[in-house]
Protein backbone atom coordinates (compact mmCIF):
# COMPACT_ATOMS: atom_id res chain seq x y z
CA UNK A 1 0.00 0.00 0.00
CA UNK A 2 1.65 3.51 -1.04
CA UNK A 3 -1.03 5.39 0.76
CA UNK A 4 -2.09 6.35 4.35
CA UNK A 5 -4.24 8.26 6.36
CA UNK A 6 -3.32 9.19 9.73
CA UNK A 7 -6.17 11.17 12.49
CA UNK A 8 -4.53 14.24 14.16
CA UNK A 9 -6.41 17.63 15.15
CA UNK A 10 -6.31 21.79 14.65
CA UNK A 11 -6.48 24.09 17.23
CA UNK A 12 -9.42 26.62 16.49
CA UNK A 13 -9.67 29.05 19.59
CA UNK A 14 -10.80 26.21 22.51
CA UNK A 15 -11.82 23.81 20.18
CA UNK A 16 -9.58 20.87 18.39
CA UNK A 17 -11.06 20.17 14.68
CA UNK A 18 -10.33 16.80 13.44
CA UNK A 19 -7.29 17.01 10.97
CA UNK A 20 -6.87 13.76 8.14
CA UNK A 21 -3.28 13.57 7.38
CA UNK A 22 -2.85 12.12 3.76
CA UNK A 23 -0.28 10.48 2.84
CA UNK A 24 0.55 9.62 -0.84
CA UNK A 25 3.78 7.99 -2.23
CA UNK A 26 4.11 8.13 -5.61
CA UNK A 27 6.55 6.71 -8.78
CA UNK A 28 8.33 9.31 -10.52
CA UNK A 29 11.30 11.38 -8.97
CA UNK A 30 11.63 11.39 -5.26
CA UNK A 31 10.57 14.38 -3.76
CA UNK A 32 8.28 15.66 -0.82
CA UNK A 33 5.49 18.27 -0.96
CA UNK A 34 3.06 19.67 1.17
CA UNK A 35 -0.57 20.83 -0.27
CA UNK A 36 -1.63 24.74 0.53
CA UNK A 37 1.99 24.79 2.84
CA UNK A 38 4.80 27.28 1.38
CA UNK A 39 7.73 26.07 0.03
CA UNK A 40 10.14 27.22 2.93
CA UNK A 41 7.16 25.66 5.31
CA UNK A 42 7.49 22.35 3.55
CA UNK A 43 10.63 22.41 3.69
CA UNK A 44 10.80 22.94 7.61
CA UNK A 45 8.73 19.77 8.01
CA UNK A 46 10.41 17.24 5.54
CA UNK A 47 14.19 18.70 7.20
CA UNK A 48 12.82 17.58 10.94
CA UNK A 49 10.26 14.49 9.79
CA UNK A 50 13.60 13.02 8.09
CA UNK A 51 16.05 14.01 10.23
CA UNK A 52 13.92 12.13 12.96
CA UNK A 53 13.01 8.74 10.85
CA UNK A 54 16.48 8.32 10.22
CA UNK A 55 17.75 8.91 13.62
CA UNK A 56 14.97 6.17 14.65
CA UNK A 57 17.22 3.72 12.02
CA UNK A 58 14.11 3.78 10.49
CA UNK A 59 13.99 4.35 6.66
CA UNK A 60 12.96 7.49 4.38
CA UNK A 61 10.57 6.15 1.75
CA UNK A 62 12.46 7.41 -1.52
CA UNK A 63 9.27 8.29 -3.50
CA UNK A 64 7.22 11.00 -4.86
CA UNK A 65 5.96 11.96 -1.16
CA UNK A 66 2.41 13.85 -1.61
CA UNK A 67 1.42 15.25 2.40
CA UNK A 68 -2.50 16.69 2.45
CA UNK A 69 -3.93 17.73 5.56
CA UNK A 70 -7.84 17.53 5.16
CA UNK A 71 -10.23 19.36 5.99
CA UNK A 72 -8.08 21.83 3.71
CA UNK A 73 -9.78 25.06 4.70
CA UNK A 74 -8.76 24.98 8.38
CA UNK A 75 -6.12 26.58 10.11
CA UNK A 76 -3.29 24.60 10.24
CA UNK A 77 0.38 25.96 10.88
CA UNK A 78 3.07 24.97 13.57
CA UNK A 79 5.31 21.72 13.70
CA UNK A 80 2.53 19.97 16.01
CA UNK A 81 1.77 17.37 12.70
CA UNK A 82 5.43 16.33 12.73
CA UNK A 83 4.30 13.06 14.21
CA UNK A 84 0.98 12.27 12.32
CA UNK A 85 3.39 12.80 9.19
CA UNK A 86 6.06 10.52 10.31
CA UNK A 87 3.78 7.46 11.74
CA UNK A 88 1.79 8.39 7.98
CA UNK A 89 5.25 7.61 5.95
CA UNK A 90 5.78 4.81 8.20
CA UNK A 91 2.48 3.15 7.41
CA UNK A 92 2.67 4.18 4.11
CA UNK A 93 6.43 2.31 3.03
CA UNK A 94 4.64 -0.69 5.61
CA UNK A 95 7.79 0.13 8.57
CA UNK A 96 4.80 0.13 10.57
CA UNK A 97 1.41 -2.31 10.21
CA UNK A 98 -1.79 -0.73 9.39
CA UNK A 99 -4.13 -1.63 12.92
CA UNK A 100 -1.25 0.40 14.87
CA UNK A 101 -3.17 3.64 14.16
CA UNK A 102 -6.88 2.77 14.17
CA UNK A 103 -8.96 4.22 16.80
CA UNK A 104 -6.25 6.60 17.77
CA UNK A 105 -5.05 9.97 17.20
CA UNK A 106 -1.26 11.56 16.76
CA UNK A 107 0.00 14.80 17.57
CA UNK A 108 3.15 16.04 18.53
CA UNK A 109 6.69 18.34 16.98
CA UNK A 110 9.42 16.25 16.00
CA UNK A 111 13.06 16.56 17.42
CA UNK A 112 15.88 15.82 14.58
CA UNK A 113 16.92 13.35 16.94
CA UNK A 114 13.53 11.75 17.14
CA UNK A 115 12.03 12.99 20.07
CA UNK A 116 8.72 13.92 20.22
CA UNK A 117 7.86 17.28 21.93
CA UNK A 118 4.78 18.69 23.84
CA UNK A 119 3.08 21.63 22.12
CA UNK A 120 0.51 24.08 23.31
CA UNK A 121 -2.72 23.27 22.60
CA UNK A 122 -2.25 19.36 23.33
CA UNK A 123 -5.23 19.41 25.90
CA UNK A 124 -7.68 21.10 23.44
CA UNK A 125 -6.43 17.93 21.38
CA UNK A 126 -6.30 15.21 23.52
CA UNK A 127 -9.92 16.30 24.92
CA UNK A 128 -11.54 16.75 21.73
CA UNK A 129 -9.63 12.77 20.78
CA UNK A 130 -10.89 11.45 24.37
CA UNK A 131 -14.41 13.22 23.29
CA UNK A 132 -14.46 10.66 19.83
CA UNK A 133 -13.76 7.61 21.74
CA UNK A 134 -9.95 7.64 20.22
CA UNK A 135 -6.77 7.11 21.99
CA UNK A 136 -3.56 9.54 21.46
CA UNK A 137 -0.41 8.99 20.91
CA UNK A 138 1.36 11.94 21.98
CA UNK A 139 4.63 13.50 23.89
CA UNK A 140 6.04 11.86 27.18
CA UNK A 141 6.29 14.83 28.87
CA UNK A 142 2.95 16.71 30.34
CA UNK A 143 1.52 13.53 29.97
CA UNK A 144 -0.03 12.84 33.37
CA UNK A 145 -1.59 15.90 33.82
CA UNK A 146 -3.13 15.87 29.99
CA UNK A 147 -4.53 12.02 31.62
CA UNK A 148 -5.80 13.68 35.03
CA UNK A 149 -7.62 16.33 33.18
CA UNK A 150 -9.35 14.44 29.98
CA UNK A 151 -9.61 11.06 31.38
CA UNK A 152 -8.53 9.78 28.12
CA UNK A 153 -6.09 6.84 26.44
CA UNK A 154 -2.50 8.28 26.41
CA UNK A 155 -0.02 5.89 24.68
CA UNK A 156 3.34 8.38 25.32
CA UNK A 157 6.72 7.66 24.29
CA UNK A 158 9.62 10.11 24.54
CA UNK A 159 10.74 9.48 20.94
CA UNK A 160 9.24 7.89 17.61
CA UNK A 161 11.20 4.80 17.65
CA UNK A 162 9.51 3.91 21.14
CA UNK A 163 6.22 5.20 20.74
CA UNK A 164 6.33 2.60 17.67
CA UNK A 165 7.58 -0.16 19.12
CA UNK A 166 4.00 0.84 21.99
CA UNK A 167 2.21 1.07 19.29
CA UNK A 168 2.85 -2.69 18.24
CA UNK A 169 1.72 -3.93 21.52
CA UNK A 170 -1.51 -5.49 21.75
CA UNK A 171 -1.94 -3.71 24.69
CA UNK A 172 -0.24 -0.77 25.28
CA UNK A 173 0.56 1.27 28.17
CA UNK A 174 -1.38 3.88 29.17
CA UNK A 175 0.15 7.21 30.62
CA UNK A 176 -0.68 6.85 34.25
CA UNK A 177 -3.08 9.86 35.86
CA UNK A 178 -1.65 12.40 37.40
CA UNK A 179 -3.30 13.65 41.16
CA UNK A 180 -6.29 15.87 40.46
CA UNK A 181 -6.42 19.36 41.10
CA UNK A 182 -7.32 20.84 44.42
CA UNK A 183 -10.58 23.10 43.63
CA UNK A 184 -10.01 25.01 47.15
CA UNK A 185 -6.54 26.22 46.54
CA UNK A 186 -6.84 29.91 47.08
CA UNK A 187 -3.33 31.39 46.94
CA UNK A 188 -4.07 35.04 47.91
CA UNK A 189 -3.46 37.16 50.50
CA UNK A 190 -6.28 37.02 53.40
CA UNK A 191 -8.78 40.16 53.68
CA UNK A 192 -7.94 40.58 57.00
CA UNK A 193 -4.21 42.07 56.05
CA UNK A 194 -6.34 44.65 55.02
CA UNK A 195 -6.17 46.83 58.29
CA UNK A 196 -8.23 50.27 59.02
CA UNK A 197 -10.01 49.82 56.07
CA UNK A 198 -13.41 48.94 56.96
CA UNK A 199 -14.64 50.66 54.09
CA UNK A 200 -12.83 48.80 51.47
CA UNK A 201 -13.24 45.39 53.47
CA UNK A 202 -16.89 46.28 53.13
CA UNK A 203 -16.73 46.86 49.85
CA UNK A 204 -15.08 43.86 48.55
CA UNK A 205 -17.42 41.68 49.98
CA UNK A 206 -20.78 43.43 48.38
CA UNK A 207 -18.14 43.29 45.24
CA UNK A 208 -17.70 39.13 45.47
CA UNK A 209 -21.67 38.74 46.90
CA UNK A 210 -22.88 40.18 43.57
CA UNK A 211 -20.27 40.02 41.25
CA UNK A 212 -19.89 43.94 41.08
CA UNK A 213 -17.48 45.22 39.12
CA UNK A 214 -15.10 47.77 41.19
CA UNK A 215 -13.52 51.47 40.51
CA UNK A 216 -11.44 52.31 43.48
CA UNK A 217 -9.60 55.95 43.59
CA UNK A 218 -7.54 56.52 46.29
CA UNK A 219 -4.17 57.59 46.59
CA UNK A 220 -0.79 55.90 46.26
CA UNK A 221 0.01 53.12 48.91
CA UNK A 222 -3.52 53.38 50.37
CA UNK A 223 -3.67 49.16 49.57
CA UNK A 224 -5.34 49.28 46.54
CA UNK A 225 -3.10 46.62 44.66
CA UNK A 226 -3.44 44.41 47.96
CA UNK A 227 -7.27 44.74 47.91
CA UNK A 228 -7.62 43.64 44.45
CA UNK A 229 -5.75 40.38 44.79
CA UNK A 230 -7.76 40.01 47.84
CA UNK A 231 -10.90 39.55 45.45
CA UNK A 232 -10.01 36.57 44.06
CA UNK A 233 -10.06 34.73 47.44
CA UNK A 234 -13.50 35.60 48.58
CA UNK A 235 -14.94 34.17 45.31
CA UNK A 236 -16.41 30.42 45.22
CA UNK A 237 -14.74 28.11 43.80
CA UNK A 238 -15.22 28.05 40.29
CA UNK A 239 -17.60 25.23 38.19
CA UNK A 240 -16.01 22.33 36.35
CA UNK A 241 -16.77 24.29 32.66
CA UNK A 242 -14.94 27.28 33.75
CA UNK A 243 -12.17 25.35 34.95
CA UNK A 244 -12.14 23.80 32.02
CA UNK A 245 -12.08 26.57 29.43
CA UNK A 246 -9.50 28.16 32.04
CA UNK A 247 -7.05 25.02 31.61
CA UNK A 248 -7.70 25.07 27.77
CA UNK A 249 -6.43 28.68 27.32
CA UNK A 250 -3.36 28.47 30.07
CA UNK A 251 -2.10 25.13 28.13
CA UNK A 252 -2.59 26.78 24.59
CA UNK A 253 -0.32 29.95 25.74
CA UNK A 254 1.92 27.98 27.81
CA UNK A 255 0.74 29.41 31.27
CA UNK A 256 1.21 26.56 34.52
CA UNK A 257 -1.55 28.39 37.31
CA UNK A 258 -3.44 25.88 38.75
CA UNK A 259 -6.36 26.08 40.73
CA UNK A 260 -8.85 28.79 42.14
CA UNK A 261 -10.10 31.88 40.57
CA UNK A 262 -7.34 33.44 38.64
CA UNK A 263 -5.94 37.22 39.47
CA UNK A 264 -4.69 39.06 36.21
CA UNK A 265 -3.08 42.74 36.38
CA UNK A 266 -1.49 43.53 33.31
CA UNK A 267 0.60 46.53 33.01
CA UNK A 268 -1.12 49.48 31.25
CA UNK A 269 1.73 49.35 28.66
CA UNK A 270 1.09 45.94 27.70
CA UNK A 271 0.04 45.82 24.12
CA UNK A 272 -3.93 45.39 22.77
CA UNK A 273 -3.39 42.18 21.39
CA UNK A 274 -1.67 40.93 24.84
CA UNK A 275 -4.26 42.34 27.03
CA UNK A 276 -7.64 41.18 24.45
CA UNK A 277 -6.05 38.29 22.72
CA UNK A 278 -5.40 38.04 18.85
CA UNK A 279 -1.47 38.03 18.31
CA UNK A 280 0.08 36.60 15.38
CA UNK A 281 -1.29 33.47 16.20
CA UNK A 282 -4.45 34.11 17.93
CA UNK A 283 -3.89 33.49 21.27
CA UNK A 284 -6.00 34.49 23.88
CA UNK A 285 -5.04 37.59 25.95
CA UNK A 286 -5.34 38.78 30.05
CA UNK A 287 -8.34 39.29 30.09
CA UNK A 288 -9.18 35.72 28.82
CA UNK A 289 -6.65 34.69 31.30
CA UNK A 290 -8.59 36.38 34.15
CA UNK A 291 -11.82 34.11 33.13
CA UNK A 292 -13.35 33.52 36.10
CA UNK A 293 -11.40 34.94 38.35
CA UNK A 294 -10.38 39.23 38.71
CA UNK A 295 -8.74 41.16 35.81
CA UNK A 296 -7.38 44.24 37.79
CA UNK A 297 -6.40 47.51 36.04
CA UNK A 298 -3.90 49.74 38.24
CA UNK A 299 -3.39 53.60 37.05
CA UNK A 300 -6.89 52.88 34.45
CA UNK A 301 -6.35 56.39 33.57
CA UNK A 302 -2.71 55.18 31.72
CA UNK A 303 -4.54 52.83 29.97
CA UNK A 304 -5.00 53.10 25.80
CA UNK A 305 -8.64 54.14 25.00
CA UNK A 306 -8.56 51.44 22.83
CA UNK A 307 -8.00 48.81 25.02
CA UNK A 308 -10.72 50.82 27.57
CA UNK A 309 -13.36 51.02 24.56
CA UNK A 310 -12.36 47.18 23.68
CA UNK A 311 -13.61 45.89 27.25
CA UNK A 312 -16.96 46.37 26.70
CA UNK A 313 -17.83 43.55 24.38
CA UNK A 314 -16.57 41.18 27.17
CA UNK A 315 -18.14 42.64 30.09
CA UNK A 316 -21.37 42.85 28.52
CA UNK A 317 -21.18 38.97 26.85
CA UNK A 318 -18.41 37.48 28.67
CA UNK A 319 -16.84 36.51 25.41
CA UNK A 320 -14.26 37.79 23.08
CA UNK A 321 -13.68 37.71 19.49
CA UNK A 322 -9.84 37.41 18.25
CA UNK A 323 -9.38 37.46 14.42
CA UNK A 324 -6.45 36.14 12.47
CA UNK A 325 -6.11 36.37 8.98
CA UNK A 326 -9.25 34.81 8.03
CA UNK A 327 -10.64 33.13 11.21
CA UNK A 328 -11.95 34.26 13.88
CA UNK A 329 -11.64 32.53 17.07
CA UNK A 330 -13.73 33.22 20.44
CA UNK A 331 -12.90 32.76 23.73
CA UNK A 332 -14.35 33.42 27.06
CA UNK A 333 -13.83 36.46 29.22
CA UNK A 334 -16.14 36.17 31.74
CA UNK A 335 -14.21 38.11 34.34
CA UNK A 336 -14.77 40.54 37.58
CA UNK A 337 -13.35 43.71 36.45
CA UNK A 338 -11.36 45.63 39.53
CA UNK A 339 -9.91 49.28 38.51
CA UNK A 340 -8.02 51.47 40.42
CA UNK A 341 -6.97 55.27 39.91
CA UNK A 342 -5.13 58.20 41.64
CA UNK A 343 -7.64 61.37 42.80
CA UNK A 344 -5.53 63.45 40.56
CA UNK A 345 -1.93 62.77 38.28
CA UNK A 346 0.07 63.78 41.25
CA UNK A 347 -2.28 61.26 43.32
CA UNK A 348 -2.67 63.89 46.30
CA UNK A 349 -6.18 65.48 45.83
CA UNK A 350 -7.97 64.88 49.15
CA UNK A 351 -4.58 64.09 51.36
CA UNK A 352 -5.36 65.75 54.61
CA UNK A 353 -2.18 66.25 55.21
CA UNK A 354 -0.02 67.30 52.08
CA UNK A 355 -1.33 69.43 49.28
CA UNK A 356 -2.33 68.49 45.49
CA UNK A 357 -0.96 71.15 43.23
CA UNK A 358 -2.79 70.06 40.14
CA UNK A 359 -5.21 72.94 38.70
CA UNK A 360 -8.81 71.93 38.59
CA UNK A 361 -8.68 71.73 34.58
CA UNK A 362 -5.90 69.24 34.92
CA UNK A 363 -7.78 66.90 37.67
CA UNK A 364 -11.06 67.34 34.99
CA UNK A 365 -8.48 66.19 32.04
CA UNK A 366 -7.81 63.35 34.25
CA UNK A 367 -10.65 61.72 35.39
CA UNK A 368 -12.02 62.29 31.71
CA UNK A 369 -9.62 60.19 30.14
CA UNK A 370 -11.59 57.13 31.64
CA UNK A 371 -14.83 55.86 29.07
CA UNK A 372 -18.54 57.00 30.48
CA UNK A 373 -19.19 53.66 28.73
CA UNK A 374 -16.81 51.67 30.97
CA UNK A 375 -17.50 53.54 34.09
CA UNK A 376 -21.31 52.54 33.80
CA UNK A 377 -20.92 48.97 33.81
CA UNK A 378 -18.85 49.53 37.55
CA UNK A 379 -21.67 49.32 40.05
CA UNK A 380 -18.65 50.22 42.93
CA UNK A 381 -17.20 53.21 42.86
CA UNK A 382 -15.18 53.99 46.68
CA UNK A 383 -12.78 56.15 47.09
CA UNK A 384 -9.81 55.85 50.02
CA UNK A 385 -8.10 57.56 52.34
CA UNK A 386 -5.04 56.44 54.06
CA UNK A 387 -5.63 54.77 56.81
CA UNK A 388 -4.46 55.96 60.45
CA UNK A 389 -0.71 54.94 61.22
CA UNK A 390 -1.74 53.70 64.50
CA UNK A 391 -4.45 50.78 62.83
CA UNK A 392 -1.91 49.65 60.21
CA UNK A 393 1.06 48.77 63.23
CA UNK A 394 -2.03 47.29 65.34
CA UNK A 395 -1.77 43.54 65.92
CA UNK A 396 -5.53 42.94 66.29
CA UNK A 397 -7.87 42.21 63.07
CA UNK A 398 -10.33 44.80 64.00
CA UNK A 399 -13.11 41.86 64.13
CA UNK A 400 -12.27 41.45 60.46
CA UNK A 401 -13.66 38.61 58.71
CA UNK A 402 -11.14 35.58 56.99
CA UNK A 403 -11.32 35.35 53.41
CA UNK A 404 -12.50 31.56 54.09
CA UNK A 405 -14.95 33.05 55.89
CA UNK A 406 -16.50 35.79 53.53
CA UNK A 407 -16.11 33.06 50.57
CA UNK A 408 -18.56 30.62 52.64
CA UNK A 409 -21.26 33.74 52.81
CA UNK A 410 -20.71 34.95 49.10
CA UNK A 411 -20.82 30.93 47.67
CA UNK A 412 -24.40 30.77 49.42
CA UNK A 413 -25.80 34.23 48.48
CA UNK A 414 -24.86 33.51 45.10
CA UNK A 415 -26.64 30.93 45.00
CA UNK A 416 -29.83 32.54 46.40
CA UNK A 417 -29.81 35.55 43.69
CA UNK A 418 -29.35 32.93 40.74
CA UNK A 419 -32.49 31.24 42.52
CA UNK A 420 -34.02 34.32 42.18
CA UNK A 421 -33.55 35.77 39.32
CA UNK A 422 -31.02 33.31 37.26
CA UNK A 423 -28.49 35.39 37.41
CA UNK A 424 -26.34 37.95 39.77
CA UNK A 425 -26.96 41.05 41.03
CA UNK A 426 -24.31 42.68 39.05
CA UNK A 427 -26.84 41.60 35.64
CA UNK A 428 -29.67 42.68 36.84
CA UNK A 429 -31.25 45.42 34.91
CA UNK A 430 -34.56 47.41 34.04
CA UNK A 431 -37.83 46.09 34.96
CA UNK A 432 -35.65 42.72 36.40
CA UNK A 433 -34.01 44.97 38.75
CA UNK A 434 -37.31 46.67 40.22
CA UNK A 435 -39.08 43.02 40.77
CA UNK A 436 -35.94 42.22 42.10
CA UNK A 437 -35.66 44.89 44.71
CA UNK A 438 -39.43 44.66 45.70
CA UNK A 439 -38.78 48.53 47.17
CA UNK A 440 -41.87 49.09 49.30
CA UNK A 441 -44.04 52.36 48.86
CA UNK A 442 -41.82 54.26 51.95
CA UNK A 443 -38.73 53.44 50.42
CA UNK A 444 -39.83 53.98 47.13
CA UNK A 445 -40.74 57.76 47.93
CA UNK A 446 -37.34 58.40 50.23
CA UNK A 447 -35.11 56.95 46.85
CA UNK A 448 -36.89 59.61 44.91
CA UNK A 449 -36.11 61.73 47.31
CA UNK A 450 -32.64 61.01 47.71
CA UNK A 451 -32.26 61.13 44.09
CA UNK A 452 -33.49 64.68 42.97
CA UNK A 453 -31.17 65.77 46.66
CA UNK A 454 -27.86 64.05 45.14
CA UNK A 455 -29.01 64.38 41.25
CA UNK A 456 -28.39 61.13 40.53
CA UNK A 457 -28.48 59.98 36.72
CA UNK A 458 -30.92 56.99 36.17
CA UNK A 459 -27.83 54.94 35.15
CA UNK A 460 -26.17 56.09 39.09
CA UNK A 461 -29.17 55.34 40.58
CA UNK A 462 -29.45 51.78 38.89
CA UNK A 463 -25.78 50.58 39.65
CA UNK A 464 -26.95 51.90 43.06
CA UNK A 465 -29.93 49.90 43.20
CA UNK A 466 -27.94 46.65 42.25
CA UNK A 467 -25.41 47.43 45.24
CA UNK A 468 -28.25 47.99 47.34
CA UNK A 469 -29.79 44.38 45.95
CA UNK A 470 -26.56 43.15 47.14
CA UNK A 471 -26.96 44.57 50.46
CA UNK A 472 -30.05 43.41 51.47
CA UNK A 473 -29.20 39.87 50.20
CA UNK A 474 -26.33 40.14 52.57
CA UNK A 475 -28.78 41.08 55.67
CA UNK A 476 -30.68 38.29 54.64
CA UNK A 477 -34.20 40.83 53.57
CA UNK A 478 -36.41 40.12 51.12
CA UNK A 479 -36.46 43.82 50.10
CA UNK A 480 -34.53 46.63 49.73
CA UNK A 481 -34.99 48.73 52.39
CA UNK A 482 -33.86 52.40 53.45
CA UNK A 483 -31.00 51.17 55.25
CA UNK A 484 -29.64 49.06 52.46
CA UNK A 485 -29.61 52.70 49.74
CA UNK A 486 -28.07 54.11 52.07
CA UNK A 487 -25.00 52.57 52.29
CA UNK A 488 -25.68 51.92 48.81
CA UNK A 489 -25.33 55.78 48.59
CA UNK A 490 -22.55 56.35 51.04
CA UNK A 491 -19.81 54.23 48.31
CA UNK A 492 -19.18 57.39 46.64
CA UNK A 493 -18.57 57.58 43.53
CA UNK A 494 -15.68 59.35 41.90
CA UNK A 495 -15.98 62.22 40.09
CA UNK A 496 -15.59 61.25 36.76
CA UNK A 497 -18.77 59.76 36.27
CA UNK A 498 -22.18 61.57 35.71
CA UNK A 499 -23.10 62.88 38.64
CA UNK A 500 -19.77 63.91 40.14
CA UNK A 501 -19.59 62.43 43.23
CA UNK A 502 -22.32 64.33 45.14
CA UNK A 503 -23.13 62.33 48.19
ZN1 LIG B 1 -2.83 66.46 42.50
Amino acid sequence: MHLAFIQTRSQAGLLAPEVIVEIHLGSGLPGFQVVGFSESATRQIRGRVRSAILSSHLKWPDFNITVNLAPTELPKEGPRYDLPIALGLLVASQQLPQRCIVGREFFGELGLDGGIHAFRGALAAALAATRAGHACGMAHQGASEIATLTEGRLITAPDLLSLCAQLKKADPEYAPRGTPLNPDHFPYPDLSQLKGQPLLCKALEVAATGGHHLLMTGPPGVGKTLAASVLPGLLPPLPDKTVQELLLMQDIVGLTERGGPPFRAPHHSSSVASLMGGTARALPGEISMAHGGVLFLDELTEFPHAVLNQLRQPLETGLIRVNRAQHQHQYPAQFQLVAAMNPCPCGLAGDPDRRCRCTPDRIRRYSQGISGPLTDRIDLHITLQRPPPELLLSKSTGGQSSSGDVRNRVTLMRQRQRERQDCLNRDLSGDNLLKACQLKNDTERWLIRAVAKLNLSARSTHRRLKVARTLADMSGDRSVAIPHLKTALTFREAPSTDDAGAV
